[in-house]
């Protein structure tokens, strides 16, 4: 088995999520006693999302590319950012590492592509859903199609997110929100939903919704069992 590489605490909500679905994942495919071997380094969010806001992309990657630095001299064999929207920054990451990247938009994406969606709805941060860096990635190197909501709910979804999400806090009237929007999303034509954001899995799941969603957490954390067990 491959020592997993965690770039965690974006928020350390979701990577909970990561480190239990790695763990149940693995257990699964080998069983018993087994679980992950995995390095997982969790950064202090704030300043992190501090440069975001501000539009220091750079100082943001420079930060993660020092943590990913950290990951592989703790022994990791390749390396997840558990986040969606720090892969604005993956290019600085895979640059200061020489293990390699599992980008979480390919990991979606090829769960779309081979489930034969075309077309799918973004959920995610404003950056994520607003900036080139993932749709881009979604639409070159897979051929999909990628709408997302209008500016107001764009801006509904970043300050759930922000606010509530990545604080640990799931509030019904914040459900109903996002169910509407997918909603919407199914309506102007997509095929399924990405849940394009690691805490959106904390909020709605297959269970709330007839349309097909595809959670970055739970895709991202199955593709790093597959490439440990590989
Ligand atoms: N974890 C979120 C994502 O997947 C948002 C928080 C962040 O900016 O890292 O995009």
């Amino acid at each position: 088995m491959k020592t997993i590489g965690l770039l965690g605490g974006m928020s350390w909500e979701s990577t909970l999520d990561y480190y239990r679905q790695i763990n149940e994942g693995i257990k699964t495919r080998l069983g018993g006693l087994h679980s992950a071997r995995l390095v997982l380094y969790s950064v202090d969010f704030a300043p992190i999302e501090d440069s975001m806001r501000r539009g220091d992309w750079d100082g943001a990657g420079a930060h993660l590319a020092e943590a990913a630095r950290r990951v592989e001299a703790g022994g990791a064999d390749f390396l997840l950012i558990c986040t969606n929207t720090l892969h604005r920054v993956a290019d600085a990451v895979a640059a200061a590492v020489s293990i390699p990247l599992l980008h979480i938009a390919d990991a979606a994406a090829e769960a779309l592509v081979e489930d034969g969606k075309k077309k799918a709805g973004l959920l995610g941060t404003a950056f994520t859903m607003e900036q080139d860096f993932y749709k881009g990635r979604l639409a070159e190197r897979h051929g999909l199609e990628v709408i997302v909501p209008g500016a107001a709910d764009r801006q509904r979804v970043h300050e759930i997110i922000f606010q509530e999400l990545c604080l640990g806090q799931v509030r019904p009237d914040s459900k109903e929100v996002f169910l509407r929007i997918v909603a919407d999303l199914a309506a102007e034509g997509a095929e399924a939903v990405i849940l394009g954001c690691t805490e959106i899995g904390m909020l709605i799941g297959p269970a709330d919704t007839p349309v097909a969603l595809y959670d970055t957490t739970r895709l991202h954390a199955a593709k790093a069992v597959d490439w440990a067990l590989a």
